[in-house]
């Protein structure tokens, strides 16, 4: 009989994987992509994938153990998923188990220290369905909730119970502790149905005279009779989405709904629905028709998919590339392949989704990153079991997704820093990683922006690796923003500064709105005031963990760590002078909020920042006020940046550019030019309303406000690529980050010379450093970095071999070892 071997790769931060001796039993059930059950360190379990099965036995076989289980029936991980983890561990330099870990939803990685409840939403008939081993473990987890795996193989005496919790994880009954603490409501829609008999004229007379005082409720009732089809005899009557109601009715509210059910006129009810099922497919909307520009430019990226890989199509603001996105996906799901649509920031895409929505129906599946553990199983399941073409729209980690046969993936604001994942491993760039995923599927990548990054451009350009499709002017031939800048400096020298705004801003502002359009002022500082001091000493409250300053945060009035989250009472007096002289000065959004109010008494003011979008819809409920006109003013953080889409805003001001544009490293001008001009982009997005943009600054004549100023991207371009060249940074180099972290300072900055000296000798003047970063603090933690720059003709291959090694010797000396947190950050943003 012949002996079979797996390799397993296990959801720990261990470089490669582990083999394992196959059972005879299981050799005709165990395949490549299946979880398995393995035995590792002393009575431990662990769920791992099956990576490869060979007859040949690994070098060593005295340790070799046997694997205990198979938890699945058919494979959960797909070819090339093992390609592409691979791929990212060593491009990443990290290792696979941490992409494992990162990649798969924890309900498909049962750990012994995983925690499991009974699920709250269990359906008891399913649980009294249960027998034998099944039952007895739901027993078990009743008596003590929140009970761990390998407890919980304890008491049902079974050596492993991963198999069987699995089982009961996936049917709905147990969940993995994680989930019950993020439990996602949205999947719960509320419909609303006339609750009068039809037909009857009297009982429909009786309810308008119910309403007759109020405007909105009667308009929201008329607009549920027509919705639910009540008015048309010959049809049924159906439930309606309270939200397309409010859609149909603009003055009315959800509360003008509730007060007609409180009347007895209409009926509530929720309806879970199941992520796949939210859209019918009659909602299907058709194709939009594309402007001449439009389609000149969808023939060109067709045409540069023969030639490339990977195109990137740089259309100004408001130039409608969502529409030939639309046009590309409806082409490869015809080809009954599947699409993958990357966003920045899924939470910030409600308007985006909606419109794929509204052409794709249920062929859209969003992943969010808001989903619960138990969600993302069902996604992956689904995508492993239907053939179906599906557009898949996610943030970075759908691209971690079981894709079958992608033919297309499309990274929308490509240039957009949330792509990166900086902490915890793997540091991955989501839209290298989508392009690399596509290749390996055959498939076609599209790039978009509006501010491209300097490396797409490059690429796109003289690098000649990618192709380059050019949208340069705005759907409906509205014109750019005609931009104007605010010198602070002069104005505050002339008296004519009122708070944060110029006299000449908030005039501005005030002609908009009474004009009957929409303003945003845009400020990317959360909280009240960024700065508390000693008028005396000039003390600075910092945070005990982090180097930083504290904020402060009028609503509730304490001082937070925006670094740690840490929060702090004000001082009454100076913990360093003893004398009351603690003040608060500067802007945040908090702050600006209170002052607009103060100067526009009759505006309807909403504020958008990471405090007021906390909560799973809150978001979503300020873009559908402010895009329905139900607020005059927008104050907001990058938030407001992101790709929004609304008709009437007429001015947008830019509070202080120079908190944008102050930062110490060197992206600095690349993101300041990228922002301003895409919050400048939110302006004037329609023919009938032109738009109008304030940038206020201190430095009116740096480079990267004059070349804003003028929408300038191709001359930022030139101008930023220069500077590139001269100081050696990316395109031109490639950049490796170590990180040293340690409890104790003189530890940290000494092994951080050690180690920085030791690559020296190998690597020589491509090591700069250490240095003490702008934030040297964090949560206790002192922290050193090491910069590699390498020049693109060296082999990278070689330079990660030099840097593994000194890792791992560092790792392994007995002097250093688990002494300090050591990690790689390759292409950091
Ligand atoms: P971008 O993503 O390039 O900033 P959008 O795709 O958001 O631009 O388009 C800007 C606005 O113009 C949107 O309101 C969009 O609905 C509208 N628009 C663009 N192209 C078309 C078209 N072909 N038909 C109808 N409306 C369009
Ligand atoms: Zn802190």
């Amino acid at each position: 009989m012949s002996n079979l071997y797996a390799s397993v790769i296990i959801p720990r931060p261990l470089d490669g994987t582990f083999t394992y001796r196959v059972p005879e039993a299981l050799h005709a059930s165990i395949a490549v992509g299946m979880r398995v059950v393995v035995p590792f360190g002393p009575r431990r379990y662990l769920s791992g994938i099956v990576e490869a099965i060979s007859p040949l036995p690994p070098a060593d076989v005295s340790q070799l153990k046997d694997i205990d289980s198979i938890l699945d029936t058919a494979p959960v991980v797909i070819h090339p998923q093992i390609k592409f983890w691979h791929w990212l561990s060593d491009y990443y330099m990290c290792a696979v188990g941490d992409i494992f870990k990162a990649g798969t939803p924890a309900g498909l990685r049962l750990e012994s220290e995983s925690v499991v409840d009974i699920n709250p939403d269990a359906e008891p008939a399913d649980i009294a369905a249960l027998s034998g081993q099944l039952m007895r473990i739901v027993d078990i987890v009743r008596r003590k909730p929140q009970i761990a795996l390998n407890d919980l193989a304890k008491l049902t005496g079974a050596q492993s119970v991963e198999a069987a919790v699995s089982q009961l994880v996936e049917s709905g009954i147990l969940v993995m502790h994680e989930s019950i603490k993020s439990r996602y409501t949205a999947t719960k829609i509320e419909l609303v149905n006339i609750a009068i008999e039809r037909g009857n004229s009297d009982a429909l007379n009786a309810a308008f005279k119910a309403v007759n005082r109020s405007k909105a409720q009667q308009a929201a009732l008329l607009s549920i009779i027509k919705l639910t089809g009540f008015n048309r005899p010959t049809e049924p009557q159906k439930p309606v989405a309270v939200t397309t109601v409010l859609e149909a009715t603009p003055d009315a509210t959800r509360e003008h709904i509730k007060q007609l059910a409180k009347k007895g006129l209409v009926e509530i009810t929720t309806r879970e629905v199941s992520i796949f099922s939210a859209l019918d497919d009659e909602a299907a909307a058709p194709l939009p028709e594309l402007s001449a520009a439009q389609t000149a430019a969808l023939q060109q990226v067709h045409q540069s998919f023969h030639n490339f890989a990977v195109t990137l199509l740089h259309g100004v603001t408001s130039s409608g590339k969502t529409e030939i996105y639309i046009h590309l996906i409806d082409y490869v799901l015809r080809q009954k392949r599947q699409v993958l649509f990357l966003v920045p920031e899924i939470a910030l895409t409600t308007q985006l989704t909606r419109r794929l929505q509204r052409v794709f129906g249920r062929r859209v599946i969003i992943y969010h990153s808001r989903f619960t553990d138990r969600q993302r199983v069902d996604i992956w399941r689904n995508l492993l079991r239907s053939n179906e073409p599906c557009v898949v729209i996610g943030a970075r980690s759908a691209v971690f997704l079981p894709f079958k046969q992608l033919g297309l993936v499309i990274v929308d604001e490509e240039h957009d820093s949330s792509y990166k994942q900086s902490d915890p491993a793997p540091r991955y760039n989501g839209r290298d990683a989508a392009i690399v995923l596509a290749m390996l599927h055959g498939a076609k990548t599209l790039l978009g922006s509006a501010t491209p990054s300097i490396e797409t451009y490059f690429k796109a350009t003289e690098g000649g690796k990618y192709g380059l499709v050019s949208l340069t002017e705005r759907y409906g031939q509205v014109a750019l923003p005609q931009i104007d800048i605010v010198d602070l400096k002069r104005e505050r020298e002339r008296r004519k500064v009122d708070g944060a705004l110029a006299i000449d801003t908030i005039a501005a502002a005030r002609r908009m709105l009474a004009d009957g359009r929409q303003v945003i002022f845009f400020h990317n500082r959360r909280g009240y005031s960024p700065r508390a001091h000693c008028r005396m000493c000039q003390f600075i409250p910092k945070c005990d963990f982090c180097d930083v300053a504290l904020t402060y945060h009028r609503f509730g009035n304490f001082l937070q760590c925006h670094y740690c989250g840490a929060i702090y009472p004000v001082p009454k007096v100076c913990p360093a002078c003893h004398e009351p002289t603690i003040e608060i000065t500067g802007y945040g959004t908090e702050r600006i909020e209170d002052d607009i109010a103060a100067k526009f008494p009759d505006s309807r003011i909403l504020r958008m920042d990471l405090d007021t979008t906390r909560s799973k819809d809150a978001y979503a409920n300020i873009i559908d006020k402010f895009s329905e006109h139900k607020a005059d003013i927008l104050v907001g953080t990058q938030m407001v940046t992101k790709g929004l889409d609304f008709g009437n805003v007429g001015l947008v001001t830019v509070v202080n550019a120079d908190t944008v544009i102050n930062f110490p490293d060197f992206r600095s001008a690349e993101r300041a030019f990228n922002m301003l001009e895409q919050v400048a982009g939110r302006a004037g997005r329609r023919a009938d309303n032109p738009g109008h943009v304030v940038i206020q600054t201190y430095q009116p004549g740096h480079p990267v406000i004059q070349f804003v100023c003028r929408h300038d991207y191709l001359g930022f371009y030139n101008h930023e690529l220069m500077e590139r060249r001269r100081y050696f940074y990316p395109p031109f180099a490639r950049i490796i980050i170590i990180t040293l972290k340690h409890r104790a300072a003189d530890v940290v900055a000494h092994l951080a010379e050690d180690y920085a000296n030791q690559l020296r000798q190998q690597l020589g003047n491509r090591v700069k450093g250490p240095i003490e970063p702008a934030v040297s603090r964090i949560a206790s933690l002192y922290i050193r970095q090491i910069m590699l720059r390498i020049e693109p003709e060296a082999s990278l291959t070689q330079v990660k071999a030099i840097l593994r090694a000194q890792y791992l010797r560092f790792n392994s000396s007995p002097d250093t070892r688990s002494k300090i947190a050591i990690h790689y950050d390759v292409d950091p943003m």
